[in-house]
C-alpha cells in the first residue's frame, strides 16, 4: 500500500480489539509509538499482573528495545537497536491506552497533553491505577512530559502535533504525524457529541487530505448505522445533564446519589454547575478534579489520606446518609459499604461509572445490591465514542487517501467515500 514510501507503519496490537492499541511509525532511524495500554477483558479467567504474564497471554505484544530493561523476561529478547530517536505518545488516560506506561524504558520519552499527565499522576497516587513500576522510585508513575494543546514534538525527522479532541476523558488528544514522505492522522478515541466538538472539527480540518487516517471504530462494534440509541443513552452530554437534573427536580424529597468515571472531569464539572442540589464528591475524586482543573468541590472523606483539600468544603458523611433534600452526592466504593444505612426509596444514578455494563461480570451483583436495599438504580450514560454516522462524518471531513479503522470488533463496517480502506492484521507492516 505504501510501497514507494520510506515511512513504515506497524500494527503491533489493538486492531480487532477494543483497547491495547500499539502502532509504530518509523522513518529512517526514528520511530514513535502510540498508545501504551493493554487489552481489557473483565470476563477473562487469567488477569495477568506483570509484563511477563501480559506477554505470555498475548495481551501486550513484545516490542524490541522498548520495555524497561530491568524487568527480567523469560522467552523474549530484543534485537540490536538500530534507532537513534524513539518516543511514545498517549492519546488519553483510559486504561486500554495507558495501563503499561510504567513498563516503558525510563530513557524513552513519553508525551501526552498536560490534562492527561495530571490525571495519570493523581489517579495513580495509590499505585493501583496503572501497572506498578518494576523498581519503585520516588513516585508511583514514570516521568511523563506534558505538552500544550497543539504543540509539535520532533522525534528525529518525525513531527507530531498533539491536538485536543472530544472524548469522555479529560485531556484527550489525537495526533497529526508528518514524516518527510507521509502525513498520518491518528484519531485516538474521538466523538462529536461532547463538550469539545470544535476540537474534533479542528483536528479534522488540520488532518484534511492526509495520506493515512487511523480511526477508532468502537461504536460500529455494537451499533449499526442509523440504529436508535439505547434508552439510557443520551444524545449528547448536554442532554445527559438535563436528564440528570430532571430526576433531581422531580424528586425533591428522596435521597439522591450517583457515580461517574473519575477521568470524566468535564462531565462532573457540568453536573456541579447545573445541579439544583449541592453536589458532594468522594475526597479522592475531589482531589483529582482539583489537581486537573484547580476547581475545588464539596467533598466527604472516608479514608484517612491527606489530599490537601479545603476543610471548609468538607461535608459530614452522616449528614449525607440522613439527607433527602439538600445533597446530590457521589456513592463510590468506600461509601457503598454503607449501602444498608441509606434511605429506602432513594435513587442512585449510574453515569458511566465502573462497572460499566453487562459485559463485566461484576455488573449484575452491583445492580442487585441496590434492589436489595430498596434503592432505585438508574443508568444514565453518554458514550465517549462517535456514533456510526459521526465516524463517517469525521472520515469525510478528513478525506484521507487511505482509511485504516482500528480499535473495533467490526472495522470492516467503516467506509471511505474518497479513497481506499485497509483492514490490517495484527503485526502487519505497511
Ligand atoms: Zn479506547
Ligand atoms: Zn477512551
Amino acid at each position: 500500500m505504501l510501497k514507494d514510501k520510506k515511512t513504515k507503519i506497524t500494527f503491533h496490537s489493538g486492531v480487532l480489539t477494543i483497547g491495547g492499541t500499539i502502532i509504530e511509525i518509523a522513518y529512517e532511524d526514528s520511530h514513535i509509538f502510540f498508545d501504551f495500554g493493554s487489552e481489557f477483558n473483565p470476563a477473562a479467567k487469567v488477569q495477568p499482573s506483570d509484563l511477563q504474564g501480559l506477554l505470555d497471554n498475548k495481551l501486550v505484544p513484545y516490542l524490541d528495545n522498548i520495555f524497561d530493561p530491568k524487568i527480567p523476561l523469560k522467552g523474549y529478547k530484543s534485537k540490536e537497536n538500530k534507532f537513534n530517536d524513539t518516543a511514545v505518545f498517549l492519546s488519553h488516560i483510559h486504561l486500554d491506552h495507558s495501563k503499561i506506561v510504567n513498563y516503558l524504558n525510563s530513557e524513552i520519552p513519553l508525551y501526552t497533553l498536560e490534562g492527561t499527565k495530571s490525571l495519570l499522576n493523581t489517579l495513580n497516587i495509590n499505585n493501583d491505577f496503572i501497572f506498578p513500576l518494576y523498581e519503585k522510585g520516588q513516585t508511583n508513575t514514570r516521568e511523563v512530559i506534558g505538552v500544550e494543546e497543539n504543540e509539535i514534538i520532533n522525534v528525529g525527522k518525525i513531527k507530531v502535533k498533539v491536538m485536543p479532541i472530544d472524548h469522555d476523558a479529560y485531556g484527550a488528544c489525537g495526533l497529526l504525524i508528518e514524516t518527510p514522505d507521509l502525513k498520518i492522522a491518528y484519531s485516538g478515541d474521538i466523538r462529536l457529541h461532547g463538550y469539545r466538538e470544535n476540537d474534533t472539527i479542528n483536528f479534522c480540518k488540520e488532518s484534511k487530505n492526509c495520506d493515512v487516517l487511523l480511526i477508532e471504530g468502537v461504536s460500529v462494534s455494537f451499533q449499526d448505522f442509523g440504529e436508535k440509541l439505547r434508552e439510557n443513552e443520551a444524545e449528547n452530554e448536554e442532554e445527559l445533564i438535563e436528564k440528570i437534573n430532571e430526576v433531581v427536580k422531580s424528586n425533591p424529597d428522596k435521597q439522591l446519589t450517583f457515580n461517574y468515571y473519575i477521568a470524566n472531569v468535564e462531565r462532573i464539572l457540568n453536573i456541579i454547575k447545573t445541579n439544583p442540589r449541592v453536589v458532594v464528591l468522594d475526597a479522592y475524586f475531589s482531589y483529582v478534579v482539583k489537581e486537573a482543573t484547580g476547581i475545588a468541590t464539596y467533598y466527604y472523606q472516608l479514608d484517612n489520606k491527606d489530599y490537601g483539600l479545603d476543610e471548609n468544603l468538607r461535608v459530614d458523611f452522616k449528614e449525607l446518609i440522613n439527607d433527602e433534600s439538600k445533597y446530590f452526592w457521589q456513592l463510590d466504593t468506600l461509601a457503598l459499604k454503607y449501602i444498608d444505612k441509606l434511605k429506602k426509596k432513594g435513587i442512585y444514578i449510574h453515569s458511566d461509572a465502573s462497572p460499566l455494563g453487562d459485559f463485566d461480570p461484576r455488573f449484575a451483583p452491583f445492580v442487585k445490591q441496590f434492589e436489595d436495599n430498596d434503592i432505585e438504580f438508574k443508568m444514565m450514560s453518554c458514550s465517549g465514542h462517535a456514533r456510526p454516522y459521526d465516524l463517517v462524518k469525521i472520515i469525510n471531513l478528513i478525506t484521507p487517501k487511505l482509511l485504516i479503522p482500528i480499535h473495533s470488533y467490526h472495522p470492516e463496517k467503516l467506509y471511505n467515500e474518497n479513497g481506499d480502506v485497509l483492514l490490517p492484521k495484527k503485526g502487519q507492516i505497511i
